[in-house]
């Protein structure tokens, strides 16, 4: 019998059948291999009760934990998305140190700890979501837990000079120590963990002086992460002309998909699609950027001001080239559904990904498991997405440089087939084979120890 997972997440699904990728490849795996999936009940109560509670049980348990107002003031707003979020981001300007913010985040992994040490066996799995819980494993540790134990970080590691932004840098080292597998996006994010103890006495180097392992005899590893590409091939296939879209004939659309979040390069992107809009002919494609962007972490101080920011340069744009029959960028502030936009990616000419940092991007992988491979879309990426180590293929840019951008879009509108088709196929061949049922399937190898 296999061993049994457990794994941790800030958000669980609460639907009996969850969609999207990465809660439906956990789902798959719990329910194939049976299991519990824990993670926090959502809205704060007053009182937060000292045990799991069961909300569901099926193939695998679904348990929750409460947190306070004040926890998910700290915890939650505070140290994970004013602090961890954009110091991991390259935004250490962003960072918000507050004490009772750390206090709260060490408080509630702390009660987490203690939770799970009361039913964790030595042959359970762990395997802990992203940068909501780095401090897990050494605490588990401290409460004699043995079992082994993985973590996986989602978004970026940020570089050693960023991380003296935080408080909390030196225990950041233990924290990843404590782990049996850490996780990460990209081999660039293996290279910044190792850079991180590059001073330390107790790091293992090669022959070269590159650090090998840390202290504990573990490395920090990379497992991109990717979508259900074969599904959602089959879906944007099947939707191809179901959305009507506003869109005159021979019009071209260039689509952008993201969370409107700082990292994302919204306003570069838009800037960069205005230099492209300056230097076209009267007689050059009508190409509209279709931007879905909608608003997210609204609570967190550093997202109040983007969406602002982000209307006014639209505004500005369209305000210099819209014709009476075309408007350059079209913006919607509205979270869109996975079908229809399955179906907006299979119709868009071009994606522009351009964010400034990402830990992987699955939009990029996205628009290209949704192209038509006999008349593909070109892909526009930015060298900062963790995506761009495996998507080679696309367009590749500097999102800070706007007349790079610009040419960028300029290139991707007049791609002749040939090379379409060619790159797409690469990027595809990408997509299909290293999708998500690949990554869970890779990191749970790593975890058992059986790779
Ligand atoms: N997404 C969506 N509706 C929207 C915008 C985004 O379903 O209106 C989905 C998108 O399809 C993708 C995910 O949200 O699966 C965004 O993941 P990504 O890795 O690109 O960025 P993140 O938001 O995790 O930083």
């Amino acid at each position: 019998m296999s061993p049994r997972l457990i794994v941790v997440s800030n958000r669980i699904p609460t639907e009996a059948e969850p969609s999207g990728g990465l809660v439906v490849a956990l789902h798959d795996c719990l329910t194939t291999q049976g299991g519990v999936w824990i993670g926090t009940s959502g809205t704060p109560v007053k009182d937060p009760a000292p045990e799991l509670r069961e909300i569901a049980q099926g193939a695998y348990t679904r348990m929750v934990f409460d947190i306070s107002e004040a926890e998910h003031e700290g915890y939650y707003l505070g140290y994970a998305n004013s602090v961890l979020w954009p110091l991991f981001h390259r935004r250490a300007d962003l960072v918000q140190v507050q004490p009772d913010y750390a206090d709260r985040y060490m408080a509630v992994n702390t009660r987490l700890a203690d939770m799970l040490a009361e039913f964790a066996k030595p042959d359970d799995l762990l395997w802990i979501h992203d940068y909501h819980f780095l401090p897990l494993a050494a605490l588990l540790r401290d409460r004699g837990v043995t079992a082994r134990i993985g973590f996986f970080l989602h978004i970026p590691f940020p570089v050693v000079s960023d991380i003296l932004a935080l408080p909390q840098a030196n225990d950041l080292k233990d924290w990843v120590a404590a782990y049996d597998v850490f996780g990460v996006q990209t081999q660039g994010d293996v290279a910044r963990v190792m850079a991180h103890y590059r001073d330390d006495p107790d790091a293992i180097f090669d022959t070269q002086g590159r650090m090998v392992t840390l202290d504990n005899g573990v490395a920090p590893r990379h497992f991109p992460i990717g979508i259900d590409a074969h599904d959602f091939a089959a879906l944007a296939k099947a939707r191809a002309d179901i959305v009507p879209l506003a869109m005159s004939p021979g019009q071209k659309l260039v689509l952008g998909v993201d969370r409107l979040d700082y990292s994302k390069g919204l306003v570069h992107r838009f800037e960069g699609f205005a230099t492209f809009l300056d230097a076209r002919s009267d007689d050059s494609p009508k190409a509209t950027l279709l931007q879905i962007a909608p608003p997210s972490r609204e609570d967190v101080d550093a997202y109040k001001d983007i969406r602002t920011e982000l209307e006014q340069a639209a505004g500005m744009i369209n305000g210099a080239h819209a014709e009476l029959d075309w408007t350059p960028i079209r913006y919607i502030r509205r979270s869109i559904d996975r079908d229809t936009l399955a179906s907006v990616y299979r119709r868009a000419d071009v994606a522009m990904v351009t964010p400034l940092a990402d830990g992987m991007n699955l939009v990029a992988k996205e628009f290209v498991a949704a192209q038509d491979p006999e008349d593909p879309g070109v892909l526009i990426l930015s060298h900062f997405a963790g995506a761009a180590e495996q998507l080679t293929d696309a367009v590749m840019v500097n999102p800070y440089d706007a007349a790079e951008v610009g040419e960028a879009v300029a290139t991707a509108l007049t791609m002749p087939l040939d090379e379409r088709k060619a790159r797409h196929a690469k990027l595809r061949d990408n997509v299909m084979t290293e999708d998500i049922a690949w990554w869970t399937d890779s990191y749970l190898a790593a975890l058992r120890g059986t790779d």
